[in-house]
């Protein structure tokens, strides 16, 4: 269907997580007309491809807020939708091999318990009793969260999708976004232009190439990220696995469908898009893994998966406008443990320049000077990702 001489109050480009919750969200805000564009299709991008990992347990009290609405949202969207991302309550352990990482792992507990997350610290016997698949004696102790847990990231491409569907945002697949022109009243697309009030800007790991072509440059990039699941065992049984992420490796594994699933990212990786399976790193990740977890060590693999994961230099969302119609909204490599916050925070900037969500008044493009490095520290806790944008 041609999109060409149609007029809509919001446009939101790119059908993954971010996009597709947001362009939902204002629908529910009130907006007659919504359009999502998607070049393909919708959760062809990093949001079918993700381990789903949910965590309150942040590194910032921003980073916690969008965990804990996140993980709000995904348990009420039964309700809401009729359907859900699949959340599952696991439990989620921080362990610590080294006294700078309990000094940190204490100072990050007190901020986030304050913050009202259920976290608290285990120590060394605790962590083995929590685990019995950990190699004993291995850590100092550890974070807990019991209430950390993950989606099932198709399941919630589906859910997105029933939602858009089901409150009638007009979703357009095969439209690719090609800019803006008339004072950003108009949207350019494949299929001709859209006039449109709002226009709100995702692109996941393409989030860069859809900025520059509305003339913006947003310091976000890609980078190759892998993932795979081991054989079933009954050693592996979820009621005797908690998530866990080894922090300092940059590796972490959860329970799916009696094996685990376990990913990492190299921090020696060049940024820029890459789907290839490294079988050289894959087998650190593996060695790192059997050495935690032995019985890992003699399972096969039954999948194994590399995709491009969208991040920020500082590994923090982008939500904000860039200009009075344009909002920007970046998930920084968290989009299944951020997604719906940072989705429905972008919604509400769109709309009203600031959210109830999380106070978003850090988290713009401004915070960025004119070679991409941010003014704020790095989330602490994140998976190794570049803190520059190109390999150059
Ligand atoms: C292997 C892997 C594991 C991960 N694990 C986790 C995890 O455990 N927990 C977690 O929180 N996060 C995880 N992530 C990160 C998470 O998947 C992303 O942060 C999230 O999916 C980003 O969502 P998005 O909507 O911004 O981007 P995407 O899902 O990539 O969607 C962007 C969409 O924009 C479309 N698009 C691009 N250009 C255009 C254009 N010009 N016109 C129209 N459409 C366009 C693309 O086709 C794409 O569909 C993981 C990612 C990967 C790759």
């Amino acid at each position: 269907m041609s999109v060409a001489d149609q007029t809509a109050d919001a446009v939101v480009v790119g059908g993954g997580t971010i996009g597709a919750w947001c362009a939902y969200f204002l629908r529910k805000a009130g907006l007659a007309r919504v359009v999502l564009l998607e070049k393909g299709l919708l959760g062809q991008g990093a949001s079918s491809r993700a381990a789903g990992v949910v965590r309150m347990q942040g590194g910032t009290p921003e980073a916690v807020r969008l965990g804990q609405w996140s993980r709000g949202f995904y348990l009420s969207q039964h309700d809401e939708i009729g359907t859900d991302s699949g959340f599952t309550e696991q439990g989620y352990l921080l362990p610590c091999f080294t006294e700078e990482e309990v000094t940190a792992a204490h100072e990050r507990l007190r901020m986030q318990a304050a913050l009202g997350v259920p976290v608290r610290w285990l120590g060394p016997d605790e962590v083995d009793a929590a685990n019995p698949t950990l190699a004993p004696g291995q850590t100092l102790g550890g974070t807990f969260c019991a209430q950390d847990g993950f989606i099932r990231p198709p399941r919630n491409v589906a859910a997105y999708t029933a939602a858009l569907l089901g409150s009638g945002v007009e979703v357009r697949e095969r439209v690719a976004f090609l800019g803006l022109a008339d004072d950003d009243r108009s949207v350019q697309t494949s299929q001709g232009p859209i006039g449109a009030g709002l226009v709100v800007l995702t692109g996941g790991p393409k989030l860069a190439a859809v900025g520059q072509l509305a003339g913006l440059r947003i310091p976000a990039g890609g980078v190759r990220h892998q993932v795979a699941v081991t054989e079933r065992h009954p050693e592996l049984d979820p009621a005797r696995v908690p998530m866990v992420f080894d922090l300092a490796a940059g590796l972490y594994w959860r329970p799916e469908e009696g094996g685990l699933l376990f990913g990492m990212s190299n921090p020696d990786e060049p940024p820029g898009e890459n789907r290839e399976v490294d079988e050289g790193y894959l087998a650190k990740m593996r060695a790192r893994l059997a050495a935690l977890v032995p019985v890992t060590g003699g399972l096969g693999l039954r999948r194994i998966w590399a995709a491009t994961i969208d991040y920020t230099p500082d590994h923090l969302p982008i939500i904000g406008r860039a200009r009075d119609r344009v909002t920007v909204a970046c998930a920084g490599g968290a989009g299944m443990m951020w997604g719906p916050g940072v989705a429905r925070a972008a919604a509400d900037v769109a709309l009203t320049g600031s959210s109830d969500v999380v106070d978003t008044s850090q988290l713009g493009l401004d915070r960025f000077d004119e070679a991409g490095r941010s003014r704020l520290a790095t989330d602490p806790i994140a998976l190794p990702f570049p803190e520059r944008i190109t390999s150059s």
